[in-house]
């Protein structure tokens, strides 16, 4: 079966890379070799990512649990049913993370980027959803403020709770694409963060619609809302894969982690965007 295939481009020099099985090469001979896992390293040595304590092994490791057990399903499903209507072809995730969400994106679009600038995220994505088992998704580690693929190439690109590179995205997508944002309501998790910090700030997810400015259309809002009542060993799963603890005193951290159990809320919003016509 023939996919529609996207143009990636060398991160270099911009060029297409041709998409051998072993080796991915531009026309001024940059070289990217297909890792065993099937992802491509796309990240020039000057763009790699600090490192990010929700990379270490662990974190990925409570994630995937805490992903793969099922609690965000009514959030994976909300961007499903809202993503579908849209009927695109190529998409691109950025900051795919270990792929649970992206893994979902084939019922949604044909030709599918799951990008994230963690190594160690890219290769535990591709070892679950490898090519041979998920043809549509090409898995990249790169940035997401370069983005590897020609101008106004995609149908939709995904953020979930990453940073917003709104330029490089407006670059990207075609006109009268989307961009799907979704990130924390006021009070997610507010209860588990009530247990780290004497004073919980409300996220505000408004502050994102902002960014968008005059070259995007705001064509959709969702709000969705997930009760968890979690054990010990699924809160110690949650609180591993979740910034919030960075921030946090060990020793209130350690409290949480000594509970038998934790009833709290997950709020996410979702905003879509629209890529206007004209202004370049
Ligand atoms: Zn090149």
């Amino acid at each position: 079966m023939l996919t529609p295939r996207l143009t990636i481009v060398c991160p270099l020099c911009q060029q297409a890379l041709d998409r051998a099985p072993k080796t991915w090469t531009c026309p001024n001979r940059h070289s990217f070799d297909v890792a065993r896992e099937g992802y491509i390293n796309l990240l020039p040595v000057q763009q790699k990512a600090s490192k990010d304590p929700g990379d270490s092994a662990e974190s990925l490791a409570a994630r995937r649990a805490f992903l793969n057990a099922g609690h965000y399903q009514p959030l994976r499903s909300a961007v499903l049913a809202m993503l579908k209507p849209l009927r695109a072809e190529t998409l691109l995730d950025i900051g795919c993370g270990e792929g649970w969400y992206t893994s979902a994106f084939p019922d949604i679009a044909s030709d599918i980027i799951g990008l994230d600038i963690a190594k160690p995220a890219v290769r535990m994505a591709a070892k679950a959803y490898a090519p041979i088992a998920c043809p549509e998704i090409t898995w990249i580690v790169g940035s997401g403020a370069a983005l590897p693929v020609e101008e106004a190439s995609l149908d939709v690109i995904t953020c979930l709770f990453t940073q917003l590179h709104v330029d490089e995205m407006h670059r990207a997508l075609r006109v009268g694409g989307h961009v799907l944002v979704v990130t924390p309501a006021p009070d997610h998790l507010w209860s588990l963060r009530a247990g780290l910090f004497d004073d919980v700030q409300p996220h505000a997810p408004d502050k994102f619609i902002a960014s968008f400015g005059e070259r995007f259309d705001r064509v959709d809002r969702v709000d969705v809302r997930a009760e968890l009542a979690l054990t010990g060993d699924q809160l110690r799963a949650l609180l591993a894969m979740t910034p919030y603890v960075w921030k946090a005193k060990p020793e209130r951290r350690a409290a949480l982690e000594r509970r038998a159990a934790l009833a709290t809320n997950a709020a996410f919003s979702l905003l879509l965007f629209r890529k206007r016509l004209g202004d370049g």
